[in-house]
């Protein structure tokens, strides 16, 4: 987007309010549609089934959705229209001949692909591609003005499928499909992607390392203490990539006050030096107290502190111009209370009079 364009959006976003047509003081006028935080969310992402005792299960989006309804959120989103990815977008990160081996594993009624963890079920290719086209069209969304942010409620989660692998639940890389997109379909030069989940991000730094288009920025608990086993804070990147991977490894039992801390001395300043044009956030819930799979201790608050942090960031760099998707979390509760409080993040800064 042109300089100027980025400008109108900024001033005229205060007072983007349905109903109103004039700023009460300075007279300027603002768009006939409200700039909101937008929502991708559908039943369809419950059937993606993977067992009766899998922990990324379809009750984690009735939770999520319970926790934007209880918080208030819900009705105050902008729910969006999206379609399944195209094979063409899908391509930008993964290998023909992977989605291929993925979409016959489903019709063959395969209980799993690549690991015994990347459950599925005949339906989970058509899910997954869902899924990667419901981040799409919220990006699309973004660009255009539509909403100044947006979040992603979808599943299976993406962030360790790499190009000709399924690994940890996910099937396809839905950040790292709707950063491609970014790049090849509105332009962009410099995205930025945050990843808290609390396992390393293995597939986006994968499709990213080798490139400079792309920051990605992952915090997870220490690599030598849980799965995947990668994310050292010596993988910054290769070759062209160089220094636009960065790994923070957390210690296990490390909260609220070691991830503000990370965020403050690391996360930040590598935002701050790359200027982004859109952030991405991959939003895992899994460095919760009460989640099963992993020892970190992070609160409802310290999810919301850190969103504040990353609005703030996209304020400062990219007229706000964000996009989280949900990648893991795993107790129910958890994630209910602190996707709430996520979104209440998103709505607080997209609704801002100035
Ligand atoms: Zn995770």
């Amino acid at each position: 987007m042109s300089q100027s364009g980025e400008r109108v959006v900024t001033l005229l976003r205060p007072w983007s309010l349905p109903g109103q047509g004039r700023h009460p003081i300075n007279g300027i006028g603002y768009p006939l549609f409200p700039v909101s935080t937008a929502l991708v969310s559908d039943e369809r992402f419950e059937l993606h089934l993977t067992g009766a005792h899998h922990p990324e299960r379809p009750a984690r989006l009735a939770s999520v959705r319970r926790g934007l309804c209880e918080g208030g959120q819900w009705d105050r989103l902008q729910h969006l229209p999206f379609e399944p990815a195209s094979r063409e977008a899908i391509a930008r990160v993964h290998e023909d001949r992977y989605v291929a081996r993925l979409i016959e594993a489903c019709e063959r009624g395969k209980a799993c692909i690549d690991c015994p963890d990347s459950a599925i079920c005949p339906r989970s290719a058509e899910i997954a591609i869902l899924a990667a086209g419901g981040l799409m069209a919220a990006v699309d969304a973004v660009m255009a003005g539509e909403a100044v942010n947006a979040f992603c409620a979808v599943r299976p989660p993406g962030h360790h499928a790499e190009a000709d692998l399924s690994m940890g639940f996910c099937l396809l890389n839905n950040v790292a499909i709707a950063a491609c997109h970014l790049l090849a379909c509105h332009a962009l030069k410099r995205v930025a992607i945050v990843d808290f989940d609390v396992h390393h991000g293995n597939g986006t730094q994968h499709s990213f390392e080798t490139r400079d288009d792309v920051l990605f920025i992952s915090l997870h608990q220490h690599p030598d203490t849980l799965y995947p086993g990668t994310g050292q804070a010596e993988e910054t990147g290769l070759g062209a990539g160089r220094n636009c991977t960065l790994n923070v490894p957390m210690t296990p039992g490390g909260g609220d006050e070691d991830y503000l801390a990370a965020f403050r001395d690391k996360v930040m300043p590598a935002l701050d030096r790359y200027q982004p044009q859109c952030l991405l956030v991959s939003a895992g819930f899994d460095a919760a107290s009460a989640d099963p799979l992993a020892q970190m201790e992070v609160t409802s608050a310290g999810f919301r502190a850190m969103t504040d942090q990353l609005v703030a960031a996209a304020e400062r760099h990219c007229a706000g111009r964000l996009v989280s998707t949900l990648e893991g979390g795993y107790d129910l509760e958890a994630l209910a209370d602190a996707t709430a409080g996520h979104v209440d993040g998103l709505l607080a800064r997209s609704m801002i009079r100035r």
